[in-house]
C-alpha cells in the first residue's frame, strides 16, 4: 500500500509487516535528467519490491502481510552539487534527525520494521547512522536498515557514475517522459569518466563541478530502457529478499 493514497482506517485494518521509506534528493542530474531523479528512482524500486514481497508470500492475508510504502523524503545530503542550479540540500544533522523521526512515527502505530530505500549516494553515510540509531533506541523498539538501489544490481554497480547509464536507464524504464532524449548526446559529450579526483585513495574534490562541467559522470547513452528494466528487477528482488530477512529477524 502507498501511505499517501490509502486512508488511516486502511492502515489500521491491514497487517503491515514492514515500511519502506524512500529517500531521494533534489539535485542536478545533468542536462537530460530531472532534479528529482533520486526520489523517482527510489520510489520505483520501493513499489516494485513491495509487489514482489507481497506476491512471494501469496498476497496479503496469505502468510506474510503487506508493505507500507511511505512518501519519499525529497531533499537530502547533496551540497556537493551546490554549483548547479536548482539543487537543494540540508545538513547531515538535519537529515538524520528528520528521517529518524519520520520512521519513529511509524513505530507508534506498531510498524516497527523499516527499510530506508535510498536513491542518492550522498545520503548513504547519514542513512547508515539513521538505521543504527533507530534500531538502538530502546524507547521506540524499532529495527531498520538502509538499502541503496544501485548497490544491489550486481555487475552493473560499477557503472554507477552520476546521471549516467544506470540512473538514466532506470528513468527510461519507469519515467520515460522525464528524460530529455534530445539532450542525451550533449550530456554524454560533456560527461566525466569517473566520480572525483583521486590520490592515494582520497578524493580531492568536495564538489562535483570540480570534475564534471555539465554534472554528468558516465555515459547516459549506455542505459536504455531494457537495461533499466533489468536494474529494476534486480534491485527490487534484492530489496524484497532483504525485507523478508528484516521482518523475520529477532531484533529484541
Ligand atoms: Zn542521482
Amino acid at each position: 500500500m502507498r501511505l499517501s493514497e490509502v486512508t488511516w482506517t486502511d492502515v489500521r485494518d491491514a497487517e503491515v509487516d514492514v515500511a519502506f521509506l524512500p529517500v531521494g534528493s533534489t539535485e542536478q542530474h545533468g542536462p537530460h535528467a530531472p532534479l528529482g531523479t533520486d526520489a523517482l528512482n527510489a520510489v520505483a524500486v520501493a513499489e516494485a519490491a513491495a509487489d514482489a514481497y507481497e506476491e512471494s508470500s501469496g498476497g496479503p492475508g496469505a502468510g506474510r502481510g503487506e508493505v507500507a510504502v511511505a512518501p519519499p523524503v525529497p531533499v537530502g545530503v547533496a551540497e556537493e552539487h551546490r554549483a548547479f542550479d536548482g539543487t537543494m540540500w540540508v545538513s547531515p544533522e538535519t537529515f538524520r534527525a528528520y528521517v529518524r523521526e519520520a520512521a519513529e512515527s511509524l513505530v507508534s502505530h506498531g510498524v516497527d520494521r523499516v527499510v530506508f530505500v535510498n536513491g542518492h549516494g550522498g545520503n548513504v553515510e547519514a542513512l547508515a547512522e539513521v538505521a543504527r540509531r533507530f534500531s538502538r533506541d530502546d524507547a521506540h523498539a524499532g529495527y531498520g536498515v538502509a538499502f541503496t538501489w544501485f548497490e544491489a544490481v550486481g555487475d552493473h554497480a560499477s557503472d554507477m557514475g552520476h546521471a549516467g547509464p544506470l540512473e538514466t536507464a532506470l528513468l527510461r524504464a519507469t519515467n520515460p517522459d522525464l528524460v530529455r532524449e534530445e539532450r542525451v548526446e550533449a550530456a554524454s559529450a560533456g560527461a566525466a569518466d569517473r566520480w572525483g579526483e583521486w590520490v592515494s585513495g582520497v578524493n580531492l574534490a568536495h564538489d562535483s563541478d570540480e570534475f564534471t562541467d555539465n554534472g554528468v559522470v558516465g555515459d547516459p547513452r549506455a542505459g536504455d530502457a531494457e537495461r533499466g528494466t533489468e536494474l529494476l528487477d534486480r534491485a527490487s528482488a534484492a530489496l524484497a529478499e532483504l525485507s523478508a530477512a528484516v521482518v523475520d529477524r529477532d531484533a529484541a
